[in-house]
């Protein structure tokens, strides 16, 4: 299968290049030409099956072609080494709980596909050692790490604004060893993002070793993330209540939210999406008026929805070739400010005893003003409410415990490399490694 640019100059791409380049050279993202649609027994089925058989029926539509299928069944099931289940909050609502993975957030899913998949590549072409750098202002520095850790091939350099992540963040990615080398920039999470993008660009460096990055634009993060749809669907439907799903994820780069439009277009009898943001509502605006108008983006409690240009947008308008009415006809938004978010949380565990995370929040409250009679709502809960613990506890007045391999990590030894923000020493440090 070959991928194409949103912005339709650069030429396609193959699975392997589109996944090391990550962006396409014109700078648009990668979309596989063919979104192939499957058949109807498979959903007349799809309730007998696992989670890790219905992920594989689904890899293979988008990466058979690529992969062999004893390689492409290992990566599947390596991957989903974890649950993704669907669990009941009220009546008619129902939260598809993405964050029993190793870092707790469904980033997991794609970053431990994406690894695998380099890994494969690697290993079939004997190629030198890659390595990946991700800059990172907490939460995707985790997810790359803990998937990536292990697979060989492949080092991966996480940079990170010293001081500026929280200390359970900080010890998910400086505690682990291996292949995984944690730096501390002097600066700001900007200034990590600038020596990456100055390293790439960099052609003696280059020349000397392998780069890729793991950005969550990659094709090989991105598509993994429809698996939990169909799954949702598939547990849904076991229990009798599959039809008239409306499917709502808290959304930032909306590259989760793509996945799930993915999914639909492959025939997932979802009946439609809600896109729900925290007070950066851009995306929901463009629902609106039909003019896509990024901003800077500001802080929230929902951070990592703090997205003021969403880059999955321009899949979003390729899917539907740029047709508003299409894809309002789909997907509707809502836009919560913190103190909603606070409210939410706190409804929600004193309502159902469920304890939301701030992104899940949104989720929840949109089903909650949005769904319709004979209508079931399944939101994505996106991450694990004790990662943001002080923001849930201060905002349910109840305690957050904090799950077992979350405090595992903040046992281990802090260990990282201490980095100026200047890229003359960043490259003489891995001119040297
Ligand atoms: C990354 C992230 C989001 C946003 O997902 P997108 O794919 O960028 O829309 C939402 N919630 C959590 C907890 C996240 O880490």
């Amino acid at each position: 299968m070959h991928y194409y640019s949103t912005n339709h100059t650069s030429p396609l791409a193959t699975l392997r290049e589109a996944v090391v380049k990550g962006l396409a050279s014109d700078k648009g993202l990668y979309m596989p030409e063919e979104i192939k649609q499957l058949p109807n027994d498979f959903f007349d089925n799809i309730e007998h099956f696992s989670f890790q058989e219905i992920a594989f029926e689904v890899a293979k539509a988008f990466f058979g072609e690529d992969i062999e299928s004893d390689d492409l069944k290992k990566i599947v099931y390596d991957t989903l080494s974890f649950d993704c289940p669907v669990v009941k909050v009220c009546d008619n609502i129902w939260s598809l709980e993405l964050f029993h993975g190793p870092t707790l957030a469904f980033k997991d899913v794609g970053a431990r596909f994406m690894a695998r998949m380099l890994g494969h590549f690697n290993r079939k072409e004997g190629k030198e050692l890659v390595n990946v750098l991700v800059a990172t202002s907490g939460d995707t520095g985790s997810a790359v790490a803990n998937g990536f850790l292990g697979v060989e091939g492949i080092h991966v350099y996480v940079l990170y604004p010293k001081g500026k992540v929280s200390k359970i963040q900080e010890s998910q990615f400086t505690t682990l060893g291996q292949n995984i080398t944690a730096i501390e920039v002097d600066g700001v999470f900007d200034d990590c993002q600038a020596l990456v993008k100055s390293a790439f660009m960099d052609k003696e460096l280059n020349e000397h070793i392998r780069l890729t990055s793991a950005n969550s634009i990659n094709v090989a993060r991105f598509l993994p993330q429809a698996f939990y749809y169909f799954n949702a669907y598939a547990r849904m439907k076991e229990q009798g209540l599959a039809d008239n799903l409306v499917v709502c994820v808290p959304s930032g780069n909306f590259g989760n939210i793509t996945a799930g439009l993915f999914g639909h277009r492959m025939g997932l009898p979802i009946k439609r999406f809600i896109a729900a943001n925290n007070a950066n509502d851009i995306f929901y605006n463009f629902l609106k008026t039909g003019v896509y108008k990024p901003k800077p983006s500001f802080q929230t409690i929902a951070n990592a929805m703090d997205v003021g240009d969403p880059s999955n947008f321009a899949r979003v308008y390729d899917l539907y070739k740029g047709n508003h009415d299409t894809i309002t006809s789909i997907i509707s938004g809502a836009t919560y400010s913190d103190n909603q978010i606070r409210e939410t949380m706190k409804s929600c565990f004193t309502e159902n005893g469920y304890i939301l995370d701030p992104h899940g929040a949104c989720g929840y409250r949109a089903l909650k003003e949005q769904l319709l009679p004979g209508e079931t709502g399944v939101f994505l809960e996106t991450a694990h409410p004790a990662k943001f613990k002080d923001t849930v506890e201060s905002a349910i007045n109840s305690t957050v415990t904090i799950p077992d391999r979350l405090a595992e990590f903040m046992k281990g030894t802090k260990r990282s490399i201490p980095m100026t923000k200047n890229f003359a020493n960043f490259k003489e440090f891995l001119m040297n490694e």
